[in-house]
């Protein structure tokens, strides 16, 4: 007897399920896991359904579920397990956790039609006939007609043109003359021309293959199988005309295929690299394969310095994976990085493409949910994407994969607050797989995890074929400045590195961690300086917009031309940034081709493709970017690295600091020096003597680990102690002060109970985006004790009518900014 009530988990911020009943009609179709529509105070929101329940609550009314809209349920049940213990872990939504990790909701909208049926079509013409028609209203019949005038299909949106109420429609389809249909098809699929050879020996009588035509051959038969008809004309350097004729003559078949959104010009030319596994590699993928020989969970930490070939190691694990008939996520930190690492996987797991899905942010909604889908359906078994790609619905996985695990962008800054590494080792739990982490600079939870041995340590120590580590060195700013008496954002020593580069025709990344022109503006006559209107943040120059910005809230105002506070002339930019780096490098090396890459340059895919792809080509001798440039890529050609200030990370007030700098200096390093050409690395500080610099110039993880655990243990932070940062914030100064200190009695019940709360204080960022913010840090050896402590606490909000939406709670904070 199928059950009656289901909860269901719904994108609202509440911390519970909410309990429908199953019509009759929808008994057998509603699935654990399954989307559907249902009514939540006036609106439709759609939810996942997350139990069956015999036994409503009694203290409500219950409604309906009103629509399923998975035909297979949208989550598996591990995602179902996995969203729980997201929610609880985290302290997050249920629901909203579930649409984090769910497809975005195009079906809705893009896909679904309405049609005339057999039956319509014969009232249509009768309608055309100008026979009255008695039974039924003026407003359906209008539908009857516009549908006959639009050829028997009409969208949702159109329908909504027509300004006429759902119920009419509802009971035209209830009567069998208009159906509603769900289109699997996206809207824009392309074609494209794929060509194979055909495979037939030729007969003794036809003539022997001309050397172009080998080529063909060799490519589409032994090298890469079919190719799209522009690969394969550029890769074979022959005409269409010439491909045309052979397809007359019998030598190659031609299909036509719907592209695949993940396949995309980036890849042309592209035949993945093909090594045998040095010694190194060797040792730590035969760890890897001896996991799945057990076929159990484990998690393994593949330590590897920049360029010792790690994604090798992740390559030949996925197809380890394969091979036992499992599938793979990879996790990569940036959007960047998916074209580089997607494109090996797509070379290497099949030669059309198939197979591999790749799911990022910048996808548009429909190209997402395509992907999504192809994944549940089992058309690809693996998958790259970034950090929401831990969720893809993936059955039988045998394989995470998180490259540069140590990096934040895996951490969601915004509710639920996850963090994409440790939910994948959950996952690979809850689905008894392997969890590879794999970094030049692990997290410092992460080596500690792993020399405690929590985690097995696989090494790889010294970069491939033997190459050395790129020669850094200090540029020591204050000296430059005693000599100079000048500060430039490139000090001598940097332009010499950069002239001698461009001699050499080698290609140089410059790092410089802000974006926009200036970071900030000062009034040197009264010392105000700009501010964001709704944040505590001052505010970015962008000259090439000429606004000022604020990077938290979108805000921007115009240039003030005199100080708005006492009207002086002497409203001064300081602070260097891309844009204005970019600037003062065209007027210093005015031959050099130059680009720029920072989230104001790339905004889409495309972007990034072009500039990374011109990079990589030779078509630019000098990149300047932020973040963005030190993960991952391998560019052969650079022989210098530059970091504009080493500073502006290591002086933040975070415990993280020193961490965040010694990793970014040291990828950042790891870019040089990647081919042939040896590499050189020059990095520009206040702050020579601090260790985190000393040692990225060593390159000495171990040296780094061991100073900076001693930091950790004796300031009590992770990973010796868990955290947590709450935040209570509110627009309304008198009330975030209110509650702070309702929550500050609650918490001080707990005094001596294993938890320390520090605060309420005053948040570093005490506005942001209009709301004042105060915050508090508890600190716990063990991070249950703090998981109890604070749903006591949200539970106390409820009570006392404090907002759930006003108490931020962010548990393993990567900062307490
Ligand atoms: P990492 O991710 O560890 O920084 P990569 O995986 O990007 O390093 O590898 C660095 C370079 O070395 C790549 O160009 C890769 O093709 C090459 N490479 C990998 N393995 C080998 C090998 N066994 N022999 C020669 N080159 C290799
Ligand atoms: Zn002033
Ligand atoms: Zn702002």
């Amino acid at each position: 007897m199928p059950a009656e009530y289901c909860n269901v988990a719904l994108p609202v911020p509440l911390r519970t399920a909410f309990t429908y009943a199953i019509p009759s009609t929808l008994r057998g179709e509603v699935q654990l896991g399954s989307r559907v529509v249902v009514p939540f105070r006036k609106k439709s929101l759609v939810g996942v359904v997350v139990e069956f329940v015999n036994t409503p609550p009694t203290e409500t009314k219950i409604r309906d579920v009103a629509k399923v809209l998975d035909l297979i349920p949208a989550l598996t049940p591990k995602l179902l397990q996995l969203g729980q213990w997201i929610a609880s872990y985290y302290l997050a939504p249920v629901g909203e956790v579930f649409r984090a990790m769910l497809p975005p909701v195009t079906e809705l909208t893009a896909r679904r039609q309405i049609v005339l049926t057999e039956a319509g079509k014969a009232l249509a013409n009768d309608v055309k006939a100008g026979k009255f028609l008695s039974d039924f209203s003026p407003n359906e019949t209008e539908v009857i007609e516009t549908l006959r005038e639009r050829k028997g299909v009409l969208t949702f949106s159109s329908y909504s043109k027509l300004r006429i109420e759902l119920a009419f429609l509802r009971r035209l389809v209830k009567r069998g003359y208009v159906e509603v249909q769900e289109s699997v098809e996206g809207r824009k699929r392309k074609v494209q021309t794929v060509i194979a050879w055909n495979g037939r020996e030729p007969s003794p009588e036809t003539k022997p293959l001309a050397e172009k035509e080998q080529r063909i051959r060799a490519l589409l038969e032994t090298e890469l199988g079919a190719l799209p008809l522009p690969q394969l004309l550029k890769l074979a350097g022959v005409s269409r005309a010439m491909i045309e004729r052979m397809l007359r003559d019998g030598l190659l078949d031609s299909w036509e295929e719907t592209i695949d959104p993940a396949d995309d010009p980036f890849d042309v030319g592209y035949s993945a690299p093909a090594h045998s596994l040095n010694e190194s590699q060797e040792r730590a993928f035969g760890a890897v394969r001896t996991r799945f020989e057990f076929g159990e969970f484990g998690v393994q930490l593949l330590h590897g310095v920049t360029g010792s070939g790690k994604t090798e190691v992740y390559l030949r694990s996925v197809q380890d994976a394969l091979a036992h008939g499992k599938t793979a996520i990879v996790l990569v930190p940036e959007i960047a990085l998916t074209l580089w690492i997607g494109r090996q996987c797509r070379a290497w797991f099949g030669a059309q493409f198939e197979g591999v899905a790749v799911l990022h942010s910048a996808l548009s909604d429909v190209e997402r949910a395509r992907e999504w889908w192809r994944v549940r359906n089992g058309q690809a078994r693996v998958v790259v994407g970034t950090r929401s790609a831990v969720f893809a619905p993936l059955e039988n996985l045998g394989l995470v994969i998180v490259d540069e695990e140590q990096e934040n962008s895996f951490k969601q800054e915004e509710t639920p607050r996850y963090h994409g590494r440790d939910v994948a080792i959950v996952r690979a739990k809850l689905e008894n797989a392997v969890a590879l982490l794999g970094s030049a600079t692990p997290a410092m939870e992460t080596y500690h995890n792993a020399t405690s041995g929590k985690y097995e340590l696989l090494t790889m120590a010294s970069r491939v074929e033997n190459r050395s580590l790129a020669m850094v060195e200090i540029v020591d700013l204050r000296e430059e400045f005693q000599q100079t008496h000048q500060t430039s954002p490139i000090s001598k020593k940097l332009h010499q590195g950069i002239a001698e580069c461009l001699q050499s025709q080698t290609q140089a990344l410059i790092l410089i961690n802000r974006r926009g022109y200036s970071w900030s503006v000062l009034c040197r006559s009264c010392g105000a300086s700009a501010q964001c209107a709704n944040c505590s943040i001052s505010l970015t120059y962008h000259k090439s917009r000429n606004r000022l910005e604020c990077h938290y809230c979108g805000y921007t105002q115009a240039v003030p031309k005199t100080c708005p506070k006492c009207d002086s002339k002497y409203v001064y930019f300081f602070g260097v940034g891309s844009e204005h780096l970019e600037e003062r490098l065209r007027k210093e090396f005015p031959g050099a081709r130059i680009g720029r890459l920072d989230r104001d340059t790339v905004r889409t895919k495309q972007q990034y493709q072009e500039t990374l792809g011109a990079f990589a080509g030779g078509a630019l001798d000098i990149l300047v970017g932020t973040q963005m440039l030190a993960k991952g890529h391998d560019f052969r050609r650079v022989t210098l690295v530059g970091v504009i200030s080493a500073d502006s990370s290591l002086n933040l007030p975070d415990f993280r600091a020193a961490e965040r700098t010694f990793q970014l200096l040291t990828q950042v390093a790891g870019r040089a020096g990647r081919g042939d050409l040896p590499g050189r690395v020059l990095i520009q500080t206040y702050n020579p003597e601090h260790y985190a610099i000393q040692d990225a110039v060593r390159q000495d993880y171990l040296s780094f680990y061991e100073k900076e655990l001693h930091f950790r243990r004796m300031m009590a932070y992770p990973p010796f102690t868990s955290l947590a940062n709450v935040i209570v914030r509110d627009t309304n100064l008198d009330y975030a002060i209110r509650w702070s200190r309702r929550l500050s009695e609650y918490f001080s019940q707990s005094d001596g109970k294993g938890v320390r709360v520090l605060g309420p204080a005053s948040a570093p960022l005490a506005r942001l985006k209009k709301e004042h913010r105060f915050q508090f840090v508890l600190k716990s050896p063990r991070r249950s004790v703090i998981t109890k402590l604070l749903s006591g606490a949200l539970a106390f909000c409820d009570v006392n009518g404090i907002p759930q939406t006003a108490v931020m709670v962010d548990m393993d904070p990567l900062t307490l900014m």
